[in-house]
């Protein structure tokens, strides 16, 4: 047999997309499953965005496009950074890819050598210590808590620098996934002094900024100062915004030459994003309407919801999420507390999925044992039901 690359062994399926499988192969074997797994919008795309697709199949916007992105998209990203992160950026600054997914990947493969370090905080998105191990590089973890709004602490930050002398990148992500947290802008001054000190690029995954609630306002780091902003690459995209999930489309905005390192990276993996995609996405930033709002208000509406239900539990922590659609609450007393043999989160949530047919996704797949993630893309109806079903199973281990 063939030997598999080292970066491929080092490599797992994402838990949050098999959880869903899971879920999913249940469904449709006729179970009747609750699934707060998914991190997805449950919307459809908006129409007017559908609407733009189909003009730019019937005018033949079939071909590759440019490699970075067609211009007038470009150029929307340029205007959208402006208006709603005050960005000033050129074209030649923006790199649009198949999700933003793809647009952490080439910024990662454009800046990591062998050995370079990635700063990162727990609870972390599930993707990030693989994207960082697909360049080559190295995850450090800064361990965050629930007391302290899941927030990194700047003293932590430069420890985990010192500590690690080849640390070149901090990953940011707010708001976050999995825990809803929002950072302020003195939060993200005191973590912009320390990179800026330390000589640290800020790849900053901004991609759920448009589901912010209460009194929460996203605040991009890059726009701290200009310093800041040499320093950073803002990654967005349009999948939690405007519902499109499935579009694939996100972008990197940032310092030219990594940029167009990045650009080399899809020019020869990617060629560009779906030009359909592309022609929707200029009419999705420059003429939203009122359903984009919409939206944002009933995610509100359900985690008001589920943030006060949750509450009511016996023994269970919660922080109050600010941003995104997922909550995470602690289940630790119940782990500790309990006859049935459950001692981790993955026990926990297998044993939940197994008996009373509610998928979450384990607090371990975020690198937070003790937790465990609901999303909140799902119907109040779903979210009463599955909650119950939560509430019997607690009950049950208590
Ligand atoms: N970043 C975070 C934190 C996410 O939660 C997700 C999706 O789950 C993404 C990026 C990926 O977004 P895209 O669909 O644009 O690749």
């Amino acid at each position: 047999a063939i030997k598999l690359s080292n970066r491929c062994r080092l490599i797992k399926p994402s838990p949050t997309l098999s959880l869903s499988a899971k879920a999913k192969e249940m469904k449709d074997a006729g179970i009747d499953v609750i699934s707060f797994s998914v991190g997805e919008p449950d919307f459809n795309t908006p129409e007017y965005i559908k609407a733009s697709a189909h003009k730019a199949i019937d005018a033949n916007f079939t071909r590759y496009t440019n490699n970075a992105g067609i211009p007038e998209l470009r150029q929307a990203i340029c205007e959208k950074l402006l208006r709603d992160n005050g960005l000033k950026y050129s074209p030649k600054e923006i790199l649009v890819s198949p999700g933003a997914k793809a647009a952490i990947v080439n910024s990662l493969i454009a800046v990591c050598d062998d050995k370079d370090q990635v700063l990162m905080a727990t609870p972390y998105w599930v993707s990030y210590p693989y994207q960082v191990a697909l360049a080559n590089a190295e995850p450090v973890y800064i361990p965050t808590c629930e007391e302290k709004g899941y927030k990194i602490q700047p003293a932590d930050l430069e420890k985990a620098i010192k500590e690690n002398p080849c640390s070149k990148v901090l990953i940011m992500n707010s708001p976050s996934n999995p825990t809803g947290t929002v950072y302020t802008q003195a939060e993200l001054s005191d973590i912009a002094e320390i990179c800026i000190k330390y000589n640290i690029l800020v790849i900053s995954d901004e991609i759920y900024e448009r589901l912010v609630y209460d009194d929460a306002k996203h605040i991009s780091i890059a726009s701290i100062s200009e310093e800041m902003k040499q320093r950073t690459i803002v990654i967005n995209g349009v999948s939690k915004a405007y519902a499109m999930t499935g579009w694939r489309l996100g972008y990197a905005a940032g310092p030219g030459d990594i940029i167009s390192a990045g650009g080399m990276v899809q020019e020869h993996t990617t060629s560009c994003v779906n030009s359909i995609t592309q022609y929707a996405c200029v009419t999705a930033l420059k003429e939203e309407d009122d359903s984009i709002e919409k939206m944002r208000v009933e995610f509100a509406r359900r985690r008001d919801f589920l943030y006060e239900e949750l509450k009511k539990l016996p023994h269970i922590t919660c922080f109050k999420p600010q941003g995104a659609f997922y909550i995470m609450p602690g289940i630790k007393w119940y782990l500790e507390n309990n006859n049935q043999n459950i001692k981790t989160s993955d026990d926990f949530c297998a044993k939940l999925l197994d008996k009373y047919y509610v998928a979450l996704v384990s607090g371990n797949s975020f690198g937070m044992e003790g937790t465990v993630r609901f999303s909140y893309a799902n119907s109040i109806e779903n979210i009463k039901e599955g909650l119950n079903r939560f509430a019997s199973f607690l009950a049950e281990l208590a």
